[in-house]
């Protein structure tokens, strides 16, 4: 079973007054097979957010399928949101709470009880340990970023979905992140992450998918990818 099935999957997002609005995705269907690093590559505006953000329940689709660990985002949406952990573009955090108080608010709000949670494994993991209780605000680009992707993990699902993680990050972050991700991986989650910069996709991904304009172009074992070019 793939850890994400996705099946002509459409959406157009609403136009003005009545008009139809922008083709976002066109028919897309790919699977992510389990423990791998997916990448989903694409320039700007090829639709690659609105993807994610369908599989996050954030946006809904206008056509097709999508399945996570098995679970219809429609039929089950509670439980194939339990099957991912996303990591946004945006970083937003309370800037009056401290990284430990981020990762038990979001274990209450997914119901785990505080003894069940594991806010300093998490924590270690991203190399924050450190920075337990220190204000959000005081945290580097860098730190916030971590913070984030342990913030994903809460819930302990077995996907974790980085939008554009590296957009708009120095070189020495870009690396501890690809690092991160190397790892988690490693310990058998399976990553799916968006890029518009090939070579983080050649460096990271054991397959590549290409979106542009909302259509999948390519999708391809990545050694075979790069044998093309
Ligand atoms: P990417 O993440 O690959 O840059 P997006 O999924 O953000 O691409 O955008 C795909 C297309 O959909 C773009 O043309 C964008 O302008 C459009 N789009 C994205 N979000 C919205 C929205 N909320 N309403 C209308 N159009 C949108
Ligand atoms: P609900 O499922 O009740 O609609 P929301 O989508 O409003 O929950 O999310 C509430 C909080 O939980 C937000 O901080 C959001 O970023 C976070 N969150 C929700 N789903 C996930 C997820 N799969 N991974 C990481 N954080 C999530």
């Amino acid at each position: 079973e793939p850890a994400i099935a996705i099946r002509d999957l459409t959406k157009r997002y609403a136009g003005e007054k009545g008009e139809p609005g922008k083709l976002a995705l066109d028919g897309v269907s790919f699977d992510v097979p389990q423990g791998q690093i997916f990448g989903l590559l694409g320039p700007n505006g090829a639709g690659k957010s609105t993807l994610i953000n369908i599989l996050a329940g954030l946006v809904r689709k206008t056509g097709g399928s999508a399945e996570i660990w098995g679970f219809d985002i429609d039929r089950n949406p509670r439980n194939a949101k339990r099957m991912i952990g996303i990591v946004p573009q945006e970083i937003v955090f309370d800037p009056f709470f401290t990284p430990f108080e981020v990762l038990e608010n979001q274990g209450g709000f997914y119901g785990i009880g505080k003894r069940d949670r594991r806010s300093e494994e998490l924590l270690a993991a991203v190399h924050l340990a450190d920075k337990r209780d220190a204000y959000a605000r005081t945290l580097s680009g860098g730190m916030k970023r971590r913070l984030l992707i342990a913030k994903a993990m809460v819930h302990s699902p077995p996907i974790l979905v980085l939008d554009e993680p590296t957009a708009g990050v120095d070189v020495e972050l870009r690396r501890q992140l690809w690092e991160l991700v190397t790892d988690l991986n490693r310990r058998g989650v399976t990553v799916v992450l968006t890029t518009h910069y090939l070579e983080e996709a050649e460096q990271l991904c054991d397959r590549i998918a290409i979106i542009n304009r909302g259509k999948l172009i390519a999708n391809k074992p990545t050694r075979e990818l790069v044998g093309m070019a």
